[in-house]
């Protein structure tokens, strides 16, 4: 078998979550990589993340344990609770996930996690990162392929083994290879703010993951930085809509749409300012792969954020696929049909989970008192059904 250090370079288009990730667990299979991303650098931007074991334990043996430890929190539960009137309705732990899955759960800002991902990226032989750059054009030759790099003012060409397109919701490589369907507004927007922690009231218990509902929206706050910052993300209806992900948000407008929302107003008033998103969603694609070309994370399965399971997907990708490819380095077209096949119901069945539990946080009166009823029953066991997400490992 041609070890993977004799063929040429896997390229990976974005250098978001999901590329950084597949560029580390090639390079740790011994592949090299050409990692390229369209933005002239990455931007601190973005709000919190959470890190489910099944994203945390691929990030650890990759050896960024370390540094995520510092720079993540460890909630101790996901508590539930109405914002109208602050009654708990479940508060399940989250601190026994490493003895039940071997990892545990973390929440981190999306920007400490793509410095630590991009510090390790930077410091991997094997692996080359360039900025401002995209594929415009892709030809197979019986040598490979031979990919067409373009930036601000050239051009160059490129050979590589095959192609990994991590390039994001809109991705621009699945257009190329064919794929003409857009993703969608949603109807969604999401308002995201962090306050220092030692501005949080102690009733909000700043060390605990806890999920709002109401029929206005919902909202997720946690601990983030090492537990200086406390992050809250708010998701409401919205009909208009706009693409980017640091708009200024209008915070009288917020608080005009979730007045009902009382406890909850004295924190909320406190956020000096919000960046709104509109969320995108988009039926699940058919097909990924295309011979030795395939996608992964948002660019292949956008997920709504109603699991916080969109960058912990990208990453589970990340491992399949290079998993894959290192079982048949000579065979790309193949290892990207068995990745495919092996990832695509998963996906698919959390981009549909998310997009259910969206309609449920948002019951309104009386039909929340059923889903309350419900949540309440199960309490500490609420996370039971998610053994399938949670306990996932890498296929044989
Ligand atoms: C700026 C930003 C902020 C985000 N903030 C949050 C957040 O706060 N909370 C949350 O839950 N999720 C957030 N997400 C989404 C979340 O990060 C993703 O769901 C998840 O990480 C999937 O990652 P991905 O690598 O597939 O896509 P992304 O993280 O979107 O990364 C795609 C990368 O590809 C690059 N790219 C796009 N087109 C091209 C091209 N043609 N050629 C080369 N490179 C290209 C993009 O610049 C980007 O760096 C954010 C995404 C982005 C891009």
């Amino acid at each position: 078998m041609t070890q993977p250090t004799a063929l040429a370079p896997i390229l990976v288009s974005g250098a978001g979550i999901g590329g950084l990730t597949v560029a580390l667990c090639l390079a740790a299979r011994g592949f090299s990589v050409n990692l390229v991303e369209k933005r002239t650098r990455l931007e601190e931007v973005g709000a919190g993340l959470q890190l489910s074991p099944n994203a945390s334990q691929i990030l650890i043996g990759l050896g960024l344990g370390k540094a995520l430890s510092r720079a993540a929190c460890s909630p101790l539960s996901l508590d539930v609770r109405r914002a109208q009137d602050f009654d708990l309705l479940a508060r399940a732990p989250l601190g026994d996930m490493p003895n039940r899955f071997g990892a545990p759960y973390w929440v981190v800002h999306r920007a400490d996690l793509q410095q630590i991902l991009l510090d390790h990226v930077r410091g991997t032989a094997g692996i080359s990162l360039q900025f401002g750059r995209s594929i415009s054009a892709i030809s197979r030759t019986a040598r490979g392929l031979e990919v067409t790099l373009s930036g601000a003012t050239q051009h160059e060409q490129v050979m590589a083994h095959a192609v990994i397109g991590a390039d994001g919701l809109h991705s621009d490589l699945a257009l190329l290879m064919g794929d003409p369907s857009k993703a969608k507004p949603s109807g969604y927007q999401a308002w995201r703010g962090t306050l220092p922690i030692s501005a949080v009231p102690p009733m909000f218990e700043p060390q605990r993951t806890t999920l709002y509902l109401g029929a206005q929206g919902h909202g997720v706050t946690y601990p983030v930085r090492g537990g200086e910052q406390f992050n809250l993300v708010l998701v409401t209806r919205e009909k208009s809509h706009e693409a980017g992900w640091s708009r200024s948000g209008d915070g009288a407008k917020l608080l005009q749409t979730l007045k009902n929302w009382k406890p909850l107003l004295p924190l909320l008033q406190q956020m000096p300012h919000w960046q709104v998103w509109s969320l995108y969603d988009r039926a699940p694609r058919s097909r990924w792969s295309y011979g030795p070309v395939t996608l992964l994370g948002d660019a292949a399965h956008p997920v709504l954020p109603f699991m916080a399971q969109g960058a912990a997907l990208a990453i589970e990708d990340a491992a399949t696929v290079a998993h894959m490819l290192a079982r048949m380095p000579e065979d790309p077209a193949e290892a990207f049909a068995r990745y495919q096949q092996s990832r695509l119901p998963r996906a698919t069945r959390v981009q549909e989970t998310a997009r259910k539990n969206g309609s449920i946080y948002h019951l309104p009166f009386p039909l929340s008192l059923a889903r309350d009823l419900v949540i309440r029953q199960k309490n500490s066991n609420l996370l039971a059904d998610y053994d399938w997400l949670y306990g996932w490992t890498l296929p044989d």
